[in-house]
């Protein structure tokens, strides 16, 4: 997961390119990307594997090692409750041709978490990419689009319940990313809340 990146004095930092996600459970993984082989089939690109499918929730980039520790703390102070998360509708974006699935409506409860998430990361210093911008929650299914006037499907939507989120670390090649999880969030369940009463 370690990269090694100069430093201005001329010496060496270990760090690691990192992001915060929900993941979906495999039945729903497989259904999003059973869409992107079938639209990339059609439109050209890189579809998105089963195995990666993802909803970015917070993109920090390279962190030094020794400051993972401080990254996953800061992430479980968040507190945010579980949802269910329906997407029901595709979109192209030509500039970065970017095929995605998304929700016409969103779940309070996930702006409330990547906010929630946002502030805590801030809170200790980590820079979170876009942080200005407000969160468009979306899925990518396929990369590098050639045929961006492809028609979108039309699916039945596809809900997936997340009850937790995820710190994935990310090492780039010339082919694909590898992703790794390095740690795991719970969210807030109603058994959660009776547990601790
Ligand atoms: P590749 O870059 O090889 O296409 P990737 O985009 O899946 O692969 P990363 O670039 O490590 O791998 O990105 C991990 C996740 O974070 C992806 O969901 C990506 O869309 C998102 N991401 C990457 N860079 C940014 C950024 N600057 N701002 C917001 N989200 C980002
Ligand atoms: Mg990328």
């Amino acid at each position: 997961m370690s990269a090694e990146r100069g430093t201005q004095d001329g010496g060496w930092v270990e760090t690691a390119r990192v992001f915060f996600a929900l993941w979906p459970p495999p039945e729903a993984a497989q259904h999003l990307s059973d869409v992107a082989d079938v639209f990339a089939q059609c439109a050209g690109g890189r579809a998105t594997r089963r195995t990666t499918v993802h909803l970015t929730l917070a993109f920090i980039g390279d962190v030094k090692l020794e400051r993972l520790a401080d990254l996953k703390r800061a992430a479980r102070h968040v507190r945010a409750e579980a949802f269910d998360l329906t997407l029901d509708h595709f979109g192209l974006w030509h500039h970065k041709r970017i095929f995605w699935a998304g929700c016409s409506v969103v779940p309070p409860a996930l702006v409330e978490l990547a906010s929630a998430l946002r502030t805590a990361l801030q809170a200790a210093e980590f820079d979170v990419a876009d942080a200005r911008r407000n969160f468009f929650p979306h899925v990518t299914l396929v990369r590098k689009v050639m045929a961006p006037g492809t028609q979108l499907p039309n699916h039945a939507p596809l809900s997936w319940p997340c009850a937790h989120f995820v710190l994935v670390s990310s090492s780039l090649s010339a082919k694909r990313a590898a992703y790794r999880m390095i740690a795991e969030y719970p969210l807030i369940t109603a058994a959660l809340s009776l547990g601790e009463l």
